[in-house]
């Protein structure tokens, strides 16, 4: 009995695209079915594991917020990529609904290299053969990738006004799920010595 259990929730887990899918239709696409219109834009399925889906839909939790009445958004993909999430998206949107779609991506980006692919437990990026991948203690191999003073330190483009965007170094909070500015940046290898 306790075995069957588990293999149902394995298989509720493995689900997770669909359940996307059922729950952000206008991001993922209608479920399948009797009058399920096609697309003429193949819809964009997550190439990555199942542990960032909260990553995902936090995002898109925080995209569909952003979006106004006329806008038009779409994932044209979203994969793992050197132990981090990278999304690529395109629609026409306002200066201000860009700005928020792209601190929406930044954060799921950098939030993703703090929570393994695997199960979605607190993780970090590991290095296994010069193939970098976020995961927890117990799903780590290889070694950790990054030093610890390092960790979470990202140059991201903050929207100034308009579309006008300057990059700046900011350390990524895990527990806000936000970017902390960091002022002195040289102090991490992109200024003068
Ligand atoms: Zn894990």
């Amino acid at each position: 009995m306790w075995r069957a259990r588990c293999v149902m929730a394995e298989a509720v887990r493995s689900d997770w695209k669909s359940q996307l899918r059922d729950i952000l239709p206008d991001f993922f696409g209608p479920p399948p079915g009797p009058g399920g219109a096609s697309s003429a834009r193949p819809l964009c399925v997550p190439e990555c594991g199942e542990g960032w889906a909260g990553v995902v839909d936090r995002c898109c939790v925080r995209i569909a917020a952003a979006l106004q009445f006329g806008e038009s958004f779409r994932f044209e993909s979203i994969r793992a990529h050197q132990g981090a999430l990278r999304i690529r998206w395109g629609g026409r949107l306002s200066a201000a609904s860009e700005a928020a779609v792209r601190a929406a991506v930044d954060l799921a980006e950098a939030r993703s290299i703090c929570v393994c692919e695997r199960c979605g437990g607190r993780g970090r990026l590991y290095r296994a053969d010069d193939v970098l991948a976020a995961r927890c203690a117990d799903h780590a191999e290889g070694v950790p990738a990054v030093r610890p003073e390092m960790e979470n330190i990202h140059l991201t483009q903050v929207t100034v006004r308009g579309r006008l965007r300057v990059v700046v170094a900011a350390r990524y909070d895990y527990d806000s799920d936000s970017f902390v500015r960091i002022d002195d940046a040289a102090r991490f290898g992109r200024g003068e010595a």
